[in-house]
């Protein structure tokens, strides 16, 4: 079969400078740039990228941002108070505070001190809640990326049987109940995998739609996947490679090369999930700003 590329890397340019546009329309009105601000804590490289890659997005959209570094050594009160004064900020719009957390934080209290209506993560209960019922709220990046990712391919999901493997909140979760929903995309039978689940081919081979967030290189081999099925690979994993100057790269959790030519669509890694979580965070930011003039 000949698959076809889910391109994230270009539908999130385009969303960008549709983004930069309304933007542009926004100050030309006199009215003020929206900012996005995030906490990062400590020297993971991992996150520091990440925030890299955030910060530079909001200057191509013409955002204002700023990032609050803490060492990892950090109170869990000092970092709720910097939470309450980004919450109190007239400055900053929406914030986010990049996960992991050092283990003596409780991330759930973090998360939970975050002020809804500047949560363009999507993490704190009230949003997340309101995303499981169907009302309008910041949806999570990454999932609500996804979703965005299959419309803009006019990938229709309806009544598609989509299997999601992967339970995090930041993911997997999120993944299935905005499947289940009644919407396009959205609408498909979902069965959600995870760590526990029993004879895990037994339920991939019937995915119409096979969305993977589980952390593990090369983990969904050909063997698993029905000819036709819709892959979004969210897994971004680092491997060693000898032939790269940098002596490794990164692969998502589905072994590409001999998985993709069974599949209609799928994602690239790099190059698919990653581009949309950035530009649906800006999305996010874009409306709290929105909402809050
Ligand atoms: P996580 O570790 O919280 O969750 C992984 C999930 O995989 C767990 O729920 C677990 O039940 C499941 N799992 C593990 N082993 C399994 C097995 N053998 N069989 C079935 N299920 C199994 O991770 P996460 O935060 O959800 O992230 C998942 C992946 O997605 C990671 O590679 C992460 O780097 C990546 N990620 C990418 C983006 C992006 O923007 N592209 C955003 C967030 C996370």
């Amino acid at each position: 079969m000949s698959y076809k590329i889910l391109d994230g890397k270009k539908t999130s340019l385009s969303i960008q400078q549709e983004i930069a546009e309304e933007v542009n329309k926004i100050v030309e009105a006199g009215g003020k740039r929206p900012h996005l601000s995030a906490v990062l804590v400590g020297n993971d490289p991992a996150s520091k990228a990440y925030v890299g890659h955030k910060v530079k997005a909001c200057k191509v959209v013409g955002f204002e941002s700023s990032i609050v570094e803490r060492p990892s050594n950090i109170t869990e009160n000092e970092l709720l108070q910097i939470v309450e004064e980004l919450n109190n900020s007239e400055e900053v719009d929406g914030f986010i505070v990049q996960l992991p957390l050092p283990s003596h934080i409780d991330s759930q209290k973090v998360i939970e001190a975050v002020s809804p209506s500047k949560d363009v993560d999507g993490f704190h209960p009230e949003n997340v809640g309101k995303m499981s019922l169907g009302l309008s709220t910041f949806k999570p990046a990454t999932p609500a990326g996804v979703m965005t990712l299959l419309e803009r391919h006019g990938v229709k999901t309806e009544g598609m049987h989509a299997v999601v493997i992967g339970r995090s909140d930041i993911v997997g979760n999120p993944m299935s109940a905005l499947l289940r929903m009644n919407t396009e995309p959205g609408n498909c039978t979902v069965t959600q995998c995870h760590s526990r689940t029993v004879d895990l081919m037994s339920h991939t081979l019937q995915a119409d739609l096979l969305i993977t967030a589980i952390g593990k290189p090369h983990f969904v081999t050909a063997d698993m996947v029905k000819e036709g099925v819709v892959i979004v690979d969210v897994g971004i994993n680092r491997i060693d490679d000898p032939s790269r100057k940098s002596g490794s790269r990164l692969t998502g959790d589905v072994d590409f090369e001999n998985v993709a030519p069974k599949c209609s669509w799928i994602t690239p890694v790099p190059g698919g999930v990653g581009p949309m979580t950035i530009a649906t965070l800006l999305e996010n930011t874009l409306r709290a700003a929105n909402d809050r003039s």
